[in-house]
């Protein structure tokens, strides 16, 4: 087992904290695929054994979670854990869900309502170019969105984010930057 902590979401999706995992370069894994590592254990669970978002979400209900910016009765807000995209932040739902069509519909606008609170309070502070919204859960298979600004001054602002991937690392999440964007999320 390989520890990664790659920010590629073709072949290691971004994350706070590192995972253990099966290839060593971070690639999709049929054994992995299989073994369905991050699945509920039993239907209806809310978390799931190796789920790093879950693990997020056991931290943020130790109050140890470091880049915790804001969150809601459905989902907690994450600052990305690089800054290649000022402002740059996750939606992660409280609960293992798999699927976006496997919730009620009562829960789907709740949860993206949140996601439209969090890009509105972005494009307000920043003033991006653009904003991109990113849920795939192709890694790690809970719900979550990358809320991602997009700015003239990315190199590739009409591509998609993670064309830069290699640099991300040079413009990391500094505690002032979460300050910030707690206190953007205090006043929403
Ligand atoms: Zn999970």
């Amino acid at each position: 087992m390989a520890i990664s902590s790659a920010f590629l979401p073709f072949n290691g999706e971004l994350r706070g904290i590192s995972i253990a995992y099966g290839s060593s370069d971070g690639r999709w894994d049929d054994k992995r695929e299989t073994e369905s590592m991050n699945k509920p254990r039993q239907e209806g669970e809310q978390r799931a054994e190796g789920c790093p978002h879950c693990a997020r979400i056991r931290q943020v209900e130790l109050g140890n979670l470091e880049n915790l910016v804001h969150q809601t009765r459905r989902a907690i807000v994450v600052a990305g854990d690089h800054q290649f995209f000022p402002g740059y932040c996750l939606v992660i739902s409280k609960k293992h869900i798999r699927e976006m069509h496997q919730i009620s519909e009562e829960e789907a606008l709740g949860l993206f309502a949140d996601v439209l609170t969090v890009g509105r309070v972005i494009d307000e502070n920043y003033h991006p170019l653009k904003m991109n919204y990113v849920s795939l859960g192709n890694v790690d298979e809970h719900l979550h969105w990358h809320v991602i600004p997009r700015y003239l001054s990315d190199p590739d602002c009409r591509d998609h984010p993670w064309k830069n991937s290699a640099v991300f690392s040079k413009s990391p999440t500094t505690g002032e930057i979460v300050e910030n964007l707690r206190s953007m999320f205090s006043k929403s």
